[in-house]
């Protein structure tokens, strides 16, 4: 069958480059903790701004124009690092099944050197990046037929409806940047920890 992987907060922890750039950007006095708290209740980066740090429309503008060239910058990137046990899962799973990555980021290329730097290129068939130019959805169903059989796994609730807007079988992980409460509203198949506590 085929799976159909979201990358950052499913396979890969991001935590440390995102709250990184945000405080720096920012001078916020949130703690990582408390950030991420926010963030796993689905504050935006936005909205926790304007309640947390005083920031003002034309602020917003600042910070947003500094935040999207910086977060897939190398200086950041080198903070993420695999989940527990991604890569011994990965390779079990890439044996009997078709894996494919499916991200929201930018750059094609610096998804790319991180797979390399993490040695996972020999396991997915392919790797789509939306470049925030197009919704997963309409990424995955422009170059696959999506079978009832067929899987998404994902740490958002844009992972959930672009799945079952595909028809898959969906799967929300706990490993990233939503908590229960915030995924179980979008009424995922199942809910696990991470990844590696799904059997296929
Ligand atoms: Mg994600």
């Amino acid at each position: 069958m085929k799976i159909f992987i979201d990358f950052d907060g499913t396979l890969i922890d991001s935590r440390t480059r995102i709250y990184g750039l945000f405080k720096k950007i920012s001078g916020t006095n949130l703690t990582f903790d408390q950030y991420w708290e926010l963030k796993r209740n689905q504050v935006s980066n936005s909205d926790i701004l304007i309640k947390y740090c005083d920031y003002t429309d034309v602020k917003l503008q600042k910070f947003n124009d500094e935040w999207f060239p910086l977060i897939e910058h190398d200086d950041w990137l080198i903070f993420d690092e695999p989940l527990p046990g991604i890569t011994d899962f990965l390779k079990k799973l890439s044996y009997d099944n078709t894996l494919i990555l499916v991200t929201a980021r930018q750059r094609i290329d610096k998804v790319f050197d991180q797979i390399v730097r993490f040695g996972w290129q020999d396991l997915f068939q392919d790797i789509l990046v939306t470049q925030q130019e197009k919704e997963k959805e309409a990424l995955i169903s422009s170059k696959y037929d999506c079978l009832s059989t067929d899987y998404i796994i994902g740490d958002s609730g844009k992972d959930i409806l672009a799945g079952k807007a595909l028809g898959l079988k969906t799967i929300a992980v706990l490993s990233g940047s939503r908590n229960k409460l915030q995924l179980s509203k979008y009424n995922p198949d199942f809910i696990v920890d991470s990844i590696v506590d799904f059997n296929f």
